[in-house]
């Protein structure tokens, strides 16, 4: 996050559902994004369920406590809704129904060709004091009240609501408000994000973290992106843009050929960009992805100048007949080996007539797997020029995870072949 400037959020995130068993407060973490990037800290999140008691009790506490609290969600029509008088008790004002929300909101059914059920005139109540935030997504308006040099924001819950709302009516407020706090311009915040690929996390750490920690006042963050994939985040004060970048130089080139982007590039685009710009092209087969490859290489439009398409070889069967895999070879290696890698990828090239050919089989589990070849055994081809390259990895997790790392190897191998090829 940015240099925190000292100011102390709360977020509470109201719903019964979010108590349940499967439903995530995803809201809170979409606000501490955006209040991170403006140097505000997050200092507690609380979820609380429909309850007036336990909301007005958590309300009054962060209220005692932080200097900005937002909370989400219960601001609907019907009875459980009750974040406006829950509010309103703890910071002892009245409500005040608004006419001109009672006009909105019928104007919004009448819109819909609908009359506006007497419950939800409720949506017009003001907490005393406070502005509130039209909302173009819905029908529960926001409110922002500032009390004692404090801000408090109640915001609708549903995620396609609050994300607009936030950026149109809250963004603008919550920068003055945080102007005035601070006695200053709130310095922006510039952020680079670096992508690795196939490096552990504690890996890329050990040859990160002699770099980084010298660099004071940048903050670093690594995480594990995706199955496979690892961010280094860095940001900084826009006055010490210099400094980040030099950061940034330094740690490309002690990480070497792992760091796909430095400019927030999906694996994918990178390899794209690369066939694009060699003028080359590309076939997959896929066994145990059964056509994740090929989907992460079309998700973006234009894949059809480099990608020619490819064969999900599921059976021994479809590895003989569509890819020519040797009967021999599924015999004597079985499905999941480097030899069957190696023969799909050549296959593929050769059916589709391409300059590279990826190949992905494996072992993704729960069950078939051996001791020999356990749950997570995955083996990547790579067909191109005169060579076939196979490499065999152990990988870890469930199906799923197992099935998009994969995928990340196979993107992966190319990409550093193509960066080689490039360099020669
Ligand atoms: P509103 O303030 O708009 O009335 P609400 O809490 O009354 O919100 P609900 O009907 O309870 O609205 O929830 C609407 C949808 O929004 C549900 O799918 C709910 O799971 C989702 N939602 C509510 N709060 C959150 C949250 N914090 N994070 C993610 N989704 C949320
Ligand atoms: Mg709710």
């Amino acid at each position: 996050m940015a240099r925190e400037n000292g100011i102390r959020a709360e977020i509470v995130a109201v719903g019964s559902e979010l108590l349940g068993a499967d439903r995530l407060d995803t809201d809170s973490l979409y606000l501490t994004g955006e209040l991170n990037r403006r140097g505000i800290a997050v200092r507690r999140k609380h979820v609380v369920g429909d309850r007036r008691a336990d909301l007005a009790e958590t309300l009054r506490e962060a209220l005692g406590r932080a200097d900005l609290l937002i909370v989400t969600g219960g601001l609907g029509p019907t009875e459980d809704d009750l974040t406006r008088e829950a509010a309103a008790e703890a910071l002892g004002v009245g409500l005040e129904r608004s006419a001109a929300l009672v006009e909105r909101l019928r104007a919004y059914f009448a819109r819909r060709g609908a009359a506006m059920p007497e419950r939800n005139t409720k949506q017009a109540d003001v907490l005393a004091g406070a502005e509130s935030l039209a909302n173009g997504w819905g029908t529960a308006p926001g409110q922002w009240l500032e009390r004692d040099g404090r801000a408090l924001v109640l915001l609708p819950g549903p995620p396609r609501e609050l994300r607009p709302l936030f950026a149109e009516q809250v963004a603008p407020r919550l920068e003055s408000w945080l102007r005035r706090r601070l006695g200053r311009e709130p310095e922006p915040i510039v952020m680079v994000r670096l992508g690795i690929a196939d490096m552990g996390e504690s890996a890329v750490d050990e040859i990160a973290a002699p770099i980084y920690s010298a660099f004071d006042g940048i903050e670093t963050t690594i995480l594990a992106a995706r199955p496979g994939e690892i961010e280094l985040h860095l940001r900084a004060p826009a006055s010490e843009e210099p400094r980040l970048h030099a950061l940034r130089e330094r740690l490309q080139a002690a990480l070497g050929l792992a760091v796909y982007t430095s400019q927030g590039l999906a694996l994918e685009a990178v390899v794209g960009e690369q066939l694009r710009r060699a003028g080359q092209t590309l076939a997959v087969a896929e066994s145990c992805t059964g056509g994740l490859l090929g989907a992460r290489l079309t998700a973006a439009a234009g894949a059809s100048c480099f990608f020619q398409g490819g064969v999900i070889s599921y059976s021994n069967d479809a590895k003989q007949a569509l890819l020519g895999v040797a009967p021999e070879t599924l015999a004597r290696h079985g499905a999941v080996s480097g030899a069957a890698a190696g023969e799909m990828a050549q296959g593929a090239r050769r059916a589709l007539a391409t300059d590279w050919a990826l190949a992905i089989t494996g072992i993704a589990g729960p069950g078939g797997g051996s001791e020999a070849k356990p749950v997570g055994t995955v083996f990547i081809g790579l067909a191109g020029g005169a060579k076939v390259e196979v490499v065999e990895r152990r990988l870890v997790g469930e199906r799923e995870r197992i099935r998009q790392w994969s995928t990340t190897i196979a993107l992966d191998r190319l990409r550093r072949a193509l960066a080689g090829a490039a360099a020669a």
